[in-house]
C-alpha cells in the first residue's frame, strides 16, 4: 500500500505501545519515518525492524526545547518540508491530588502537554511547507471525561485537546494547508497499562467501564491515527477522535 508514498512522518513515543504501532503502520504504507523517543536502544531495534531503509531514529526528550529546534533544522536540511507530526509521547500516575507533589505534577504536564506547544512550534514552518501538513495529537478519554486519581494527566490531556483546536483555527487563518486533530483512546493494552491489567482486580475495573468488553489494542489507535493523517481526512481540523470501545458513549 502507498497511501503515504513520499511523505515525512515524525512520531513520537516511536519505541513502544501506540506510537510504535503508529510508526509500522506508517511505514507499511509507504512512510519515511522520524522516530522520536527518549529511549535510545529500544528506539534502535524499532528502526532496525521498520519495512523500509531511509527512516531515522532520533533520541530526544520531548520537554527539550532545544532539541526540538535542533531537530527541526535536521529535517529542513534533509527534507526541507515534514507532513505529518504525531504527538504521541505521554505517560501518567494513578495518585489523589493531595498526595501529588508539584514535582510530579509539572513532570506530567510537561511530557503530556509542554511537548506538544514546543513541536507545533518548531514543526510548523515544515508542515507548512509542504502543502498539506497534518498534525496529530495523543489526548485521551481523559481529557474529555475525569476520573479519580488522575489530576495532572487529565489537566493535561484536557489541555491537548484545547490546543489542538487553536492550532486548527490558526493554521486555517493562516491558509497554511495545516490541520490539526486530536485523537482520545479509552483503555489500550500498552507496556504503559500493562501493570493495571496484571491485577485482576484493577483489571475488572477497567472493563467494566468499556461496553465492547475488552482494552483496545495499539493498531485499532494506529489506524484512526493514519486516517487523521491521510487525504482521506482533509475537511477534518480541529476535530476530536474518541477510539474507545464505547466508555464514553454511557
Ligand atoms: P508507552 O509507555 O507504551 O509508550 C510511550 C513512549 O513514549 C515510550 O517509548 C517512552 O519512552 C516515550 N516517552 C515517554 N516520555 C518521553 C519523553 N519525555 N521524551 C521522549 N519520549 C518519551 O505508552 P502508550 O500506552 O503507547 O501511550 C502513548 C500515548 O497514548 C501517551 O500519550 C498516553 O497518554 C496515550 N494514551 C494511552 C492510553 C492507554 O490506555 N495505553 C489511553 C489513552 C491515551
Amino acid at each position: 500500500m502507498t497511501r503515504f508514498a513520499g511523505r515525512i512522518a515524525l512520531v513520537t513515543g516511536a519505541a513502544s505501545g501506540i506510537g510504535l504501532s503508529t510508526a509500522q503502520r506508517f511505514a507499511a504504507e509507504g512512510a519515511t519515518l522520524l522516530l522520536v523517543d527518549r529511549d535510545r536502544e529500544k528506539l534502535k531495534t524499532v528502526r532496525n525492524n521498520l519495512a523500509g531503509e531511509a527512516h531515522d531514529a532520533i533520541t530526544l526528550d520531548v520537554t527539550d526545547e532545544q532539541g526540538w529546534i535542533a531537530l527541526a533544522e535536521r529535517i529542513k536540511a534533509r527534507f526541507g518540508k515534514l507532513d505529518i507530526l504525531v504527538n504521541n509521547a505521554g505517560f501518567g500516575r494513578f495518585k489523589p491530588i493531595t498526595e501529588t507533589s508539584l514535582e510530579e505534577w509539572r513532570s506530567i504536564i510537561s511530557v503530556n502537554l509542554d511537548s506538544v506547544f514546543l513541536a507545533t512550534k518548531h514543526m510548523m514552518p515544515l508542515l507548512a511547507a509542504s502543502g498539506h501538513g497534518a498534525v496529530v495529537n495523543m489526548s485521551s478519554i481523559r481529557g474529555i471525561v475525569a476520573a479519580s486519581g488522575t489530576g495532572p494527566y487529565c489537566a493535561a490531556k484536557g489541555g491537548v485537546r484545547m490546543f489542538t483546536k487553536v492550532t486548527a483555527l490558526e493554521c486555517a487563518e493562516a491558509r497554511n494547508g495545516v490541520r490539526a486533530n486530536s485523537i482520545h483512546p479509552g483503555h489500550i493494552r500498552t507496556p504503559l497499562s500493562a501493570p493495571a491489567y496484571a491485577d485482576p482486580e484493577i483489571a475488572k475495573k477497567l472493563l467494566a467501564d468499556v461496553p465492547i468488553g475488552r482494552p483496545g489494542e495499539p493498531d485499532e489507535i494506529a489506524n484512526a491515527i493514519l486516517f487523521l493523517a491521510s487525504d482521506e481526512s482533509r475537511y477534518m481540523t480541529g476535530a476530536e477522535l474518541v477510539v474507545d470501545g464505547g466508555t464514553t458513549a454511557q
